[in-house]
């Protein structure tokens, strides 16, 4: 029978270790000057230098080297006075040059920390995840098969490059063994993915896509017996493109590691490829050793020597901590724990922040960013913020909050913005979305309801005030929403000798 997670959890103790490879958003590439647009026509953003032709020469981008070290800085690393690049040789048919030009045993950035928070049954805990090198590299260019059924080379027709993606600068952020995650490894694995996110966005050095590959993370697991003190052999789990997938491919990982061990098999050192749909992972390569490589310094490269004034220049100016920021502003909003996750996790807090700034009130600015707004991006596959401004929701806000438009009134707006109808203001002129607030009028349609339903009349006459919200009902689909509910059950119930 096969072991469930928890099952595993009693017999195998796991270890964690997190790669993490950003690519940095410089306007020209690592070595070279070519544009790094993202979506370009294929091959329309190459040299010889990312192709790597013979005879064509590096040069290193210094904005990228500025980059990787506020990184290194915002990770509590110690800048390398001196570090250089590696050449690791292997073939991909993405790569021209068969090698990729990376850092090795000089690394820029060592020996840092980032504290992350998870729930856990005992309550909220810190981890420390160990930083054990940061180090700059460029990335390869991408493979198209074409023709099979799975979009994989097995079974395709031929495959197409596309080189412009190659030289794009990379920086490879490394972990230590996180110690003492037990069984919360997926979700530590998952925070701190999240954290560095927020930490990469902060510091403005990359998109931090990870849908878009700009972030990737390699999770390495392996289990051992519990209380063996041992280690057992790990595996890889390649380019994990989003934070639920992070989670759920280290605790995939976790349950057929230790089914395997169950059944008498051993784990083989190899990297693995997360499987969206099923949750599992699949086999990949089995993983070279690092003298595979046949790493050498570069030659065609000078090695970095970074001025210690410069470096704590860049310290002096990184930016506030995303937990110290989201701290202040939990404060400041008054919102209970669980709405700033909800608002962390659905990546819109800085969303509700603008919106919150331009005179929205903080529940209501979460409130229509995480609902209705989140509902209509689902549907369409988009994000929120592309269909809609923070100026327009809290536009749209400030207007409820002023008695000009209903919730029911209000969703009719935000649906007219997403379709193009124009800014708040000119969807409810466009459409007649005004709440309907004149006595009179609702008056008519409140006479309307009790000629209806004289018998619902009587009986609220006769004390029975639940009986009126059938008749606040029919007055407010008669005029389609756009009466203050309030407002007709207190006209009504006067209406009717109970007010
Ligand atoms: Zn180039
Ligand atoms: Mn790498």
């Amino acid at each position: 029978m096969a072991l469930n997670y928890d099952q595993a959890l009693e017999i195998y103790e796991p270890t964690l270790g997190l790669e993490v490879h950003v690519e940095l958003n410089t306007n020209s590439k690592m070595f070279c000057g070519c544009a790094t647009e993202f979506g370009a026509s294929p091959n329309t953003q190459t040299c010889p230098v990312c192709l790597g032709l013979p005879g064509s020469l590096p040069v290193v981008n210094a904005k990228a080297i500025e980059s990787s070290i506020r990184i290194g800085l915002a990770l509590n690393c110690s800048i390398t006075p001196f570090s250089r690049f590696a050449r690791k040789n292997y073939f991909y048919p993405d790569m021209p040059k068969n090698f990729q030009t990376s850092q090795y045993d000089e690394p820029i950035c060592v020996n840092g920390y980032l504290d992350v928070t998870i729930d856990t049954d005992e309550g909220p805990k810190v981890y420390r995840v160990e930083i054990e090198r940061v180090h700059m590299e460029e990335d390869t260019g991408k493979s198209l098969h074409v023709g099979g059924a799975t979009g994989r080379i097995h079974g395709a027709e031929h495959s197409l490059l596309d080189y412009n993606r190659a030289g794009i600068p990379l920086v490879e952020i490394v972990t230590r063994i996180v110690p003492g995650t037990d069984k919360y490894a997926p979700e530590v694995a998952r925070a701190y993915v999240a954290e560095l996110r927020d930490i990469l966005r902060s510091l403005g050095v990359s998109d931090v896509k990870m849908e878009q590959g700009s972030l990737r993370c390699d999770a390495n697991v392996s289990i051992a017996p519990r209380g063996s003190g041992t280690l057992g052999t790990r595996s890889e789990t390649k380019n994990v493109n989003s934070l639920r997938s992070v989670e759920r491919a280290v605790r995939g990982e976790i349950v057929r590691q230790a089914n395997r061990l169950q059944a008498g098999e051993r784990i083989i050192q190899e990297t693995r490829h997360f499987q969206e749909e099923s949750g599992e992972t699949r086999s990949g390569r089995s993983k070279e050793q690092a003298e595979d490589y046949r790493y050498f310094p570069e030659p065609d490269l000078l090695p970095i020597v970074a001025d210690p004034a410069w470096v704590e220049e860049l310290k002096a100016a990184l930016p506030e901590k995303p937990s110290i920021r989201r701290k202040k502003l939990q404060e400041a909003w008054g919102v209970p724990d669980k709405e700033m996750a909800a608002m962390v996790n659905a990546e819109l807090l800085d969303t509700v922040e603008e919106t919150v700034a331009l005179g929205a009130e903080p529940t209501k600015a979460r409130s229509w960013w995480l609902g209705e707004v989140s509902r209509l991006a689902n549907e369409k596959s988009v994000e929120p913020t592309s269909l809609i401004k923070p100026s327009e929701v809290a536009e749209i806000i400030t207007l409820i909050a002023a008695g000009e438009l209903t919730d029911k009134l209000a969703r009719q707006v935000v649906e007219g913005v997403i379709n193009g109808e124009g800014t708040p203001r000119s969807v409810i002129e466009k459409r007649g979305l005004k709440v309907v607030s004149d006595d009179s009028a609702l008056m008519v349609a409140i006479e309307a309801a009790i000629a209806a339903a004289p018998d619902v009349a009587d009986r609220v006459r006769g004390g029975n005030i639940p009986a009126a919200g059938a008749l606040i009902g029919a007055v407010m689909k008669a005029t389609g929403g756009q009466a203050d509910a309030a407002k007709v059950r207190e006209l009504l119930l006067k209406h009717l000798g109970q007010g």
